[in-house]
This record gives C-alpha cells, sequence and structure tokens, in this order.
C-alpha cells in the first residue's frame, strides 16, 4: 500500500442558514478545517475539524500549525493493513497537546487529520472506517451495530415567535428528545421560557437543557430545582470549567442527571471525572474530542466507569463530520442521546455529494461503502475555501 505523500489543509467558511446563539457564542459562518490526505498512489481522503477557542482553545491559526508540525514520520513508511493504519492514527500526538494537561489543545486539528488518513486508507484497503472500532479491543464491550439510529433536536434561543416555531417544528417531525440551550445573560427567564416551550411539545419528548457555562456555581442547584416541573431528564454544562470541581456535591443532590460538554474534551478529562465524581453523563463531540478513536475511547471508559455518554456536534459541522458521528452512533451500544445530521437544516454547503440530513422523527441509516462512505464535493469545497496550504509528508 502507498504511503502518505501530502496534506492539503483548507480554511473554509460554511455560510449558515440562520445565526445560532448560544451562552458561549453567535454563529453567522461556521469556520472549519478540511483536511485531505494524499497518499503516493494519487488515492485521497478527506477530514474535517472545528476549532473554537471556547472549547478545546484551539483557533484556525493555531490547529493549522498544529496540522503542519505534527510528527508524521509513522506514515512514510507504507502501512500493510488497515489495522496498522488505525495503531498508527491512535499513536498521534498533536504537539500542542503535550503542553496542555487536559490534553485537549490540537483536538480539532488532529480530528481533521485522522478522519482524512482513515478515509484515505480506508479507500486504499477497500475498507470501512467502521473497521476502526473492530481495531480498538477497548470498545469491545459497546460495539453493536444498528442499520437506523434517531436524532434528537435542539432548540437554540431565539425571539418568541423562532421559539414557539423550533418547539412546534419538534413535535410535527416526531423527534423523541430535543435539548434547549438555556442561561443566556439576561435575555430571558428560563422558567417561562420552559413552560412555553413544554405546552408546544406535550411531556412524551424527552427534554434535557444545556446551560453552556451560564450558571454561577451556587446558583446550579437552585436553579435546577426551578426546572423540575418541566421534567427535564439532564443539564448539560451548568458551570465554566474551572468551577466544574463544585458540581460534585450538586450531584446526587438533585434528581437530573449532571453532563460535561466542555469539560469533556479528552479521555484525561472522563478519567477527572470519574475520579472527582462530577457528572452522570459526558457528551462527546468527535472534533473537540480528537477524532473518532478518542470519542470512541471516551465512550468505553465511560461506559466501564458506569457513566452515560451522547454524541454531540459541533454548530456548523459539514457532512464530512455528520458521516463520522453516524458511524459512531451506528456502531456504539448504550448511546444516551444523538445530535448532528443536521446539515440542510442548518447549512448552505454540506461538502458532501451525499445529505446527510435525517429524516422524519430525526431516523437515519447507517452509512455504508469504504473510508468515510461519503463523497466530497470538491465544486462546494472550492466555493467555501478562504485559504489552501500544502505540507509535503517525506
Ligand atoms: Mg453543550
Amino acid at each position: 500500500m502507498a504511503p502518505l505523500k501530502l496534506l492539503r489543509i483548507y480554511h473554509v467558511a460554511i455560510p449558515l442558514l440562520k445565526k445560532v446563539q448560544h451562552a458561549s457564542a453567535t454563529h453567522e459562518t461556521s469556520e472549519n478545517l478540511v483536511v485531505e490526505a494524499v497518499l503516493a498512489d494519487g488515492t485521497s481522503g478527506f477530514g474535517e475539524g472545528v476549532p473554537r477557542a471556547y472549547v478545546t482553545g484551539e483557533t484556525m491559526a493555531t490547529a493549522t500549525e498544529e496540522l503542519c508540525r505534527v510528527d508524521l514520520s509513522a506514515f512514510v513508511h507504507a502501512p500493510r493493513s488497515f489495522e496498522d493504519v488505525v495503531q498508527r492514527c491512535r499513536e498521534l500526538v498533536m504537539p500542542g497537546s503535550e503542553r496542555d494537561p487536559r490534553r485537549a489543545f490540537g483536538n480539532a486539528a488532529r480530528c481533521a487529520l485522522e478522519t482524512a488518513l482513515l478515509d484515505a486508507y480506508g479507500r486504499a484497503f477497500n475498507t470501512p472506517m467502521t473497521a476502526v472500532f473492530d481495531c480498538l479491543p477497548e470498545a469491545r464491550p459497546i460495539r453493536q451495530h444498528r442499520r437506523w439510529v434517531r436524532y434528537g433536536h435542539v432548540i437554540t434561543v431565539g425571539s418568541r415567535k423562532k421559539e414557539f416555531l423550533r418547539a412546534l417544528r419538534t413535535r410535527l417531525y416526531g423527534f423523541k428528545d430535543c435539548k434547549v440551550k438555556v442561561g443566556v445573560d439576561g435575555s430571558t427567564d428560563d422558567v417561562t421560557r420552559l413552560r412555553r416551550i413544554r405546552r408546544v411539545l406535550g411531556w412524551q419528548i424527552d427534554l434535557r437543557i444545556d446551560a453552556n457555562e451560564g450558571w454561577e456555581p451556587g446558583e446550579v442547584r437552585q436553579r435546577i430545582e426551578e426546572l423540575l416541573e418541566f421534567r427535564i431528564s439532564s443539564v448539560e454544562q451548568p458551570v465554566r470549567h474551572e468551577h466544574v470541581a463544585a458540581l460534585a456535591s450538586v450531584r446526587g443532590s438533585v434528581p437530573v442527571a449532571l453532563m460535561h460538554d466542555e469539560s469533556l474534551c479528552s479521555l484525561e478529562d472522563a478519567r477527572r471525572t470519574v475520579q472527582d465524581g462530577t457528572a452522570d453523563l459526558l457528551n462527546i463531540r468527535i472534533s473537540k474530542c480528537g477524532g473518532l478513536i478518542n470519542a470512541t475511547l471516551i465512550a468505553a471508559y465511560a461506559h466501564r466507569h458506569g457513566i452515560g455518554y451522547q454524541l454531540g456536534c459541533q454548530v456548523g459541522e459539514t457532512g464530512i463530520l455528520s458521516a463520522v458521528g453516524r458511524h459512531f452512533a451506528t456502531n456504539l451500544a448504550g448511546i444516551r442521546y444523538l445530535e448532528g445530521s443536521y446539515d440542510r437544516h442548518l447549512l448552505k454547503e454540506r461538502l458532501t455529494v451525499e445529505d446527510l440530513t435525517f429524516g422524519f422523527g430525526g431516523w437515519a441509516p447507517a452509512i455504508e461503502g469504504p473510508g468515510l462512505g461519503v463523497s466530497i464535493d470538491r465544486e462546494a469545497l472550492a466555493r467555501v475555501t478562504r485559504h489552501v496550504q500544502e505540507r509535503s509528508v517525506e
């Protein structure tokens, strides 16, 4: 099989259909990193990462620098098998993560790189990317293939009219679960808002909330108690990461599960969560966790320690990350909720030929085929590309 010849690093700006607002940020376009791994025989594969300073501390500039500096010597020699590729990917360490005690810095870049390598070599070996799960012994206890999975909906903060329409759409579209973003400073009263939303949704839909670090440590318990009447099943990232230790005393004293998101970016973070007892659930998003391999190892670790997990997504991720998320969703057991595959509902350009948007009820099928199982629409990629850089691998 051919060795890796070069990396092509694309800075893309994906136009969003609507402005997305939550407590940590507001987006109108999404700045993403697309990596193309080109093998010596001309085979290429694509990956995507979404660097966000408020999640892993990465920017487009730092993520690009990581990709230019990362040690790729393992890929200079041709791999013997896809399993060999997975092993080499598993051992990839981004230079910046070595200085980060959370081992998260560089994860978006790592995700783009790892996905591109797995896609390229999956195509070269005519092997689906899902073979990754069989190459990770830790994943064995949670291995479960499903042909169909069901995504949930997210209601972001917006005007009363938008909020009503989003809640109505959630109900009419037949979703079984829904996440509501709360905690945006001063803009709204969450109790009143949840009451209005529950009225539209009815009581059949599983409702959870995400505060995106918007609450102070001292008010978490009271805020949760105020919302109990709306039968919320979990509260995601109530406080900023630096205050996360405060959740240990809240956990268990409220009848609602606590979920880490911004506080869960690596296996290191997952270990800390178990050690400090700060959460019941982890929101695993592929990009911030550094790719499919790390995301799977985190899920397996959580399972071993009796912690639940869900698949999350990054606002603005394209069909590339939707495809990776789909592989995760359709191959691992015990995933509490699924988010992602919002492509057509959120993006003006999705970058993949295939439309991965879920259908009615949030249902979506497993993806088949070698590598990532989707193909890149090169014209769409050219339309959204702001800058391209190449790194040859010798
Ligand atoms: Mg979140």
